[in-house]
């Protein structure tokens, strides 16, 4: 199990959290904030673990709620991830949240509950949620993980202590992955580059298979940009119902088309995805206005994806109107 020394970034939030538990008086839920790979269910993992630690020295990785929290069987700290075909969290799982919570603590001084992908619950799911949120079971501590606060109804969001994440600067992502991976700087260099300051994703891109399958992900959006219609259905068909991987697409969308202005505009900004260079043409004829106006389309097409819109639609919308290389009226 890591420690909370062990975390790279994100110093204000650990320290709030760290204090906040090693202090007994953890907030009744926690929203952590942040795109994938930037380290909210680390964080959220190691919180929980010092909640059940006994030690004084919380997470110790040696008592038994250490030990039972890190191989996932301990009574009173357990995670909700996103499942089924639609990739939810459902009402069901809400409910089941409920039942297990009115059961008298198993062990220790907290009961926690992670729940991942928070912003795939439907507003159904949330608003049952929501009663959890308002009378918390003494002693409960929901720590919701979400990619973006528009996935979250206003009254999900108000209840719990937000903790917004922010990407790395590259540089200390780098020195992250030779002093504490032993990776080989120049190869540190380029996968905290292409991780664009997220942790997980740049250990993630240390194995060349997923460093490739990304790159063709950002090709085959490109694609999809410039309009070319076979790409546009096999990125529409591929999200289909799917929210988490509808909000990774728009994100994705929405940084490439970032890319996009700041090279029409000519701005002095390094881009996101350099080796996509949207430069290179298939996006030039697009206006600054133009480019504005879709990425503003891209976070109203955000929230709508938590309005139990279909993610496939939504993506198919956006890239269809592109093509048409028309501004929006
Ligand atoms: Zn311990």
């Amino acid at each position: 199990m890591i420690e909370w020394d062990e975390i790279v970034g994100h110093e204000r939030t650990t320290s709030a959290l760290r204090r906040a538990v090693a202090e007994g008086r953890p907030h009744h839920a926690y929203l952590l904030l942040g795109p994938a790979g930037i380290g909210k269910m680390t964080i959220a993992t190691l919180a929980a673990a010092s909640l059940a630690c006994t030690a004084d020295q919380a997470p110790c990785g040696e008592c038994g709620g250490c030990i039972k929290t890190a191989a996932g069987t301990h009574p009173d700290v357990w995670t909700e991830v996103p499942g089924g075909k639609s990739n939810t969290i459902t009402v069901d799982q809400v409910a089941e949240i409920q039942r297990r919570l009115s059961y008298r603590r198993a062990e220790g001084s907290h009961r926690v509950v992670l729940i991942d992908g928070a912003g795939t619950m439907n507003d159904q799911a949330q608003n049952k949620l929501l009663k959890t949120l308002e009378e918390p079971p003494p002693g409960t501590v929901l720590i919701l993980c979400a990619l973006h606060p528009s996935q979250l109804l206003v009254t999900v969001r108000s209840r719990c202590q937000k903790l917004p994440l922010s990407p790395l600067p590259q540089h200390q992502l780098a020195q992250w992955l030779v002093d504490a991976h032993d990776v080989e700087p120049s190869v540190a260099a380029e996968s905290a580059r292409a991780a664009r300051g997220l942790p997980g994703l740049s250990l993630e891109l240390l194995d060349p298979e997923l460093l490739a399958a990304r790159r063709e992900r950002v090709e085959t959006m490109c694609l999809a940009m410039s309009g070319d219609r076979a790409t546009i259905d096999a990125v529409v068909k591929e999200v289909g119902w799917d929210r988490e991987a509808g909000g990774e697409a728009l994100s994705l969308l929405q940084e490439l088309l970032r890319d996009a202005m700041a090279a029409a505009a000519d701005a002095a900004v390094a881009p996101l995805h350099p080796d996509a260079d949207p430069r290179a043409g298939r996006m030039a004829p697009l206006s600054v206005r133009h480019l504005a106006q879709t990425i503003d389309r891209v976070e109203i097409a955000r929230e709508k994806l938590s309005r139990n819109v279909n993610a496939g639609v939504l993506l198919e919308d956006l890239l269809l109107h592109l093509s048409t290389r028309n501004p929006y009226p």
